[in-house]
């Protein structure tokens, strides 16, 4: 294997809610670095959860390498310390994708249901990514209409969240997790490549922990519910213990 040139880290390009993106001397590959800030619902709620750079970093890693060695393609390239992640420049497709194997948050707001049903498959949603219109819902119409994506990457998109899904429903559920439901995004390389993209954290997971149904996740931050710290601090004794 070839190894990889540590690449000098260059000016911002982008600031996000959790992570700032730069640069770098090579012009196919980015830094993203994950900072503590906290926000919700749309950024309305702001907050610090101390630490949660450090974790959802090596948190990420894990779960990226994990999921490269299952053959799904993603933007990951090494951890570079503890709140850098090197990865591949990608043209982020405006689409947040949602896997949902049990009613909570989002769904169970829209459908009137209780949290906690399990489903009897898994629902796979795409959202519009806009904060302003709060990532409304829409489906492969719309996406196709819009110009989002192109048929095939829709179908390429589908096939590897549901394979991520099972991969990760698998690791989870082995470390006594239930994984509830998560966000995905994707993006382009400038050759046109479909890969995962962003972050795979307690953050765009919903968490509970197997028996007790105990969230170990970023609603614990969400809705007040304290211990945040410790539930990001348990994941990731989980996923590297
Ligand atoms: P919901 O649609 O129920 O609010 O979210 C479904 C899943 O996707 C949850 O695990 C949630 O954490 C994640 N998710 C959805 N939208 C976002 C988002 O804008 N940011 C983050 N960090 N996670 C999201």
């Amino acid at each position: 294997m070839t190894e990889i040139k540590a690449p000098k880290r260059l000016k911002k390009i982008y600031e996000g809610k959790a992570k700032i993106v730069y640069e770098t001397d090579n012009p196919d590959m980015l830094i993203q670095y994950f900072k503590d800030d906290a926000t919700a619902f749309d950024a309305t709620k702001r907050g610090t959860i101390i630490g949660k750079g450090v974790i959802n970093n090596k948190i990420s890693s894990n779960i990226f390498e994990l999921l490269e060695s299952k053959g799904v393609a993603t933007h990951f390239v090494k951890q570079l310390s503890e709140r850098e992640m090197l990865i591949k420049r990608l043209k982020i497709i405006p689409l947040e994708v949602t896997m949902r194997n049990i009613t909570a948050g989002g769904m169970a707001k829209l459908l009137g249901l209780e949290e906690g049903i399990v489903l009897e498959a898994p629902v796979f949603e795409y959202h519009y990514k806009d904060d302003s219109l709060h990532d409304p819902l829409i489906n492969d119409y719309h996406a196709l209409a819009l110009k989002l994506a192109t048929p095939e990457e829709l179908k390429l998109i589908e096939k590897v969240s549901f394979t991520i899904n099972k991969v990760l429903k698998d690791f989870f559920i082995k470390r006594d997790v239930v994984l509830v439901d998560f966000k995905l995004e994707f993006g382009k390389t400038q050759k046109g490549r479909v890969l995962l993209g962003d972050e795979i954290s307690p953050d765009t997971c919903r968490f509970w922990e197997k028996g007790t149904n105990r969230k170990l996740d970023k609603d614990r931050f969400r809705r007040d519910l304290g211990s945040v710290e410790e539930a990001y601090q348990e994941m990731l004794k989980r996923v590297i213990g």
